[in-house]
């Protein structure tokens, strides 16, 4: 009997799907590509044809300009060469998806970055039972274990409001966690104004697009210090500590990432206020979904693959790590 999966190769540069001709996420330009999502190290510009969910298509178009786009709705299903490709939510970003691959009766799932939470900005992921799942393992340590996102909202709420002469500048990469940040925000009831920096609006404006409300959104860049005390600015991470941000009223700096759960990390970033929020799963959620899926295999594309590995490995399920290069680059989590 063939190995299992054996249809499927990887490269550094990406997953080839070799009876459908396509490459998932790949990380150069080629003819085919399926894509999971628009964070730059899974979707590039620059493919022959790209089949993904129209949301990310878009995401796409605003980064790259139009691409030659094959738009694939969540539970359609099309035929690629000799494979059946689905698309299903992920739970990552706006029309993140994993991408599900039939074959010579072999069901082989490519989960892209996912999420298990509930997120007010994209579609819950959806669990797929499978012979193959290739999983990400960005927070694949026991050490990850993300807290309640409300929970980390109302501290920042909280600090805001504490002193209200100072604003409060969160950091937030600009597809997904600023939208996400900014949609929790409005349902733990914060109404003001949110301020934004110019590097977000065009994807705050997208998502409104799709019908993710968001609120009264205004530009940062232009309010006086007055205007922004007591307020909330979000800004890309690489804002929070250039001199963008000396224009703001003695800022609260924070910062909204996975990696917040290391305080190292928010030490060398000059956070004040680290927030453990994530649109990656946490080793609870990477767990949890192997053991609800039951696949026969689980290939590991990126992140701390080893221990994910080895829990694996503990609960007799065949792993292993892909080694391909290039993703996690935005650092998006
Ligand atoms: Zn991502
Ligand atoms: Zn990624």
């Amino acid at each position: 009997m063939a190995r299992l999966g054996s249809w499927i190769e990887t490269f550094p540069e990406g997953i080839y799907v070799r009876p459908a001709d396509a490459w998932v996420d790949p990380s150069r330009p080629k003819p085919r590509a399926l894509v999971t999502h628009g964070h730059g190290d899974h979707a590039r510009g620059g493919h022959g044809a790209v089949f993904a969910t129209p949301e990310t298509l878009a995401i796409m178009a605003l980064r790259y300009g139009e691409q030659n786009g094959q738009p694939v709705g969540y539970g359609e299903s099309l035929r690629v060469g000799d494979v059946d490709v689905g698309f299903v939510p992920a739970g990552h970003v706006l029309g993140s998806a994993q991408i599900v691959l039939e074959h010579a009766g072999e069901k082989i799932v490519v989960s892209g970055d996912y999420k298990r939470r509930e997120d007010p900005t994209c579609h819950l992921f959806v669990p797929v039972p499978c012979d193959v799942f290739i999983t990400e393992a960005t927070f694949g340590l026991p050490v990850f274990r993300h807290p309640e996102t409300g929970g980390e909202i109302d501290r920042l709420l909280h600090r805001l409001h504490s002193d209200e002469s100072r604003c409060v500048l969160v950091g937030a990469y600009a597809l997904g966690k600023a939208q996400r940040v900014i949609a929790e925000l409005r349902r733990r009831g914060h109404e003001e104004p949110i301020y934004i920096h110019g590097a977000l609006e065009k994807m705050c404006a997208l998502y409104e697009e799709h019908g993710i409300a968001l609120g009264e959104l205004r530009p940062a860049t232009g309010a006086s210090k007055d205007e922004l005390r007591g307020k909330i600015v979000i800004a890309p991470p690489g804002a929070l500590n250039d001199r963008w941000s000396r224009r703001l009223p003695d800022p609260v700096t924070a910062m909204a990432s996975g990696w917040m759960r290391i305080r190292q990390r928010a030490r060398q970033a000059n956070v004040e206020l680290p927030l453990v929020i994530s649109d990656h799963a946490d080793w609870d959620e990477l767990t949890c979904t192997i053991r609800e899926l039951e696949p026969t295999e689980v290939w590991i594309t990126h992140g701390r693959e080893e221990a994910l590995k080895h829990w694996c490995l503990m609960h007799q399920i065949k792993a292993c790590e892909l080694n391909l290069v290039g993703y996690e680059d935005e650092g998006e989590d």
